[in-house]
This record gives structure tokens, C-alpha cells and sequence, in this order.
């Protein structure tokens, strides 16, 4: 039924059009991200036609730092966001800003800055922040810690002050709080 006359040429034009207007596939703009970026968000107020194109948990992520930052001066913002995407680690200065004692504190327990820290951690050498290498000491490594070297330290003193391995010792149950906290810190502060 559609093998003739200006039918077929219509049908044949829309195939076409169809290919010229689909987004090219392209990746992930946050560095070391290698999925797919399906999201755009405008690069600034002032460049509302230049995007950068992430993949939905960060441009989850790159939403929820306008939402911190709400009220703050606008290139701050975007210099932050610049630094998540390129993979610098943020400086904190715009939450110790915020002035409160524990907005620093608030600031890098925020989601956006625990995946931000956690997705650059995967690709950069680790530099821990201040607590966290405070909780490596506690688990008795050096601050240039890996994913694994945690996880096999942390296994290793769970089970060496285990209540159930120490009569009921309670140096070695402060102990284990102690390591449970540390590896605690540093989950939540995106180090593993
Ligand atoms: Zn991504």
C-alpha cells in the first residue's frame, strides 16, 4: 500500500529526519564516568545553549549542588560544579562560608559531595580529608589506603575483637567500636 507515488518519498524523508535530530550518543561529562550521557543541564545563566551531558546519578548529582547552594553567588556554584566534573577535589570553601560551625561538617556528609568524592576517588589517587585519615589511622593504615586494603583490615579486626573471640574483654569491645566507627566514617565520607 505504501510502494508508490508521494507516499513513499514522504515515509522515506521521515526515516531520515528521525536520524538528524536523535542525539549522538556521547559520554558521561563527570570525570572518569564512562556511562552514557542521556541528561543535559546548561553550563550557566550565561551560556543557556552549551550543556554538559551526564548520566542520571550525576545529573542527579550536578541538580542537587544547585539546590545546596541555593542563595549563593552563581559562579561559585559553577565553579564548584566544575570541579566535581573535572575531578578536582572540592575545597569547601563555599560550606565553610555558610558559617555555622558544623556547615562544613554538614556540607561533606551532603549526598552530592559524598558521590562526587566517590567517583573521582575511583579514578585519582586517594588523598583522604582530615576524618578520613584520622579512621585510617584507627584501622592502622597508611593514608593512601585502597578500596581493598580497607575492606581486608576492617574483616581482620572485626574478627580479632570480636566479643565472642575476647571472653567478653571489654578493651577489646571498645576496640571493635572503635574500627566499627572508623570504617563507619569512612563509608559514609564516600572513601569506600
Ligand atoms: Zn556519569
Amino acid at each position: 500500500m505504501m510502494s508508490e507515488g508521494p507516499k513513499a518519498g514522504f515515509s522515506f524523508d521521515f526515516r531520515i529526519k528521525r536520524e538528524e535530530t536523535r542525539p549522538r550518543t556521547r559520554a558521561c561529562d563527570h570525570a572518569g564516568c564512562m556511562a552514557e550521557g542521556t541528561h543535559r543541564a546548561p553550563k550557566s545563566r550565561a551560556e543557556p545553549n552549551t550543556f554538559y551531558w551526564f548520566c542520571q546519578p550525576h545529573a542527579r548529582a550536578h541538580n542537587e549542588s544547585w539546590d545546596y547552594f541555593r542563595g549563593m553567588p552563581e559562579e561559585e556554584v559553577l565553579a564548584f560544579q566544575r570541579d566535581a566534573i573535572t575531578g578536582h577535589r572540592p575545597t569547601w570553601r563555599m560550606a565553610d562560608r555558610v558559617g555555622s560551625p558544623g556547615a562544613a561538617a554538614r556540607a561533606r556528609a551532603h549526598p552530592f559531595f559524598r558521590r562526587a568524592q566517590a567517583a573521582n576517588t575511583r579514578t585519582r589517587q586517594r588523598r583522604p580529608l582530615p576524618l578520613q585519615a584520622e579512621a585510617l589511622a584507627t584501622l592502622g593504615l597508611d593514608a593512601g589506603a585502597s578500596l581493598n586494603e580497607v575492606k581486608a583490615r576492617y574483616k581482620e579486626l572485626v574478627k580479632r575483637f570480636h566479643p565472642d573471640a575476647n571472653g567478653g574483654d571489654r578493651t577489646a569491645e571498645e576496640r571493635l567500636a572503635q574500627v566499627i566507627r572508623a570504617y563507619s566514617t569512612l563509608k559514609t565520607s564516600g572513601y569506600v
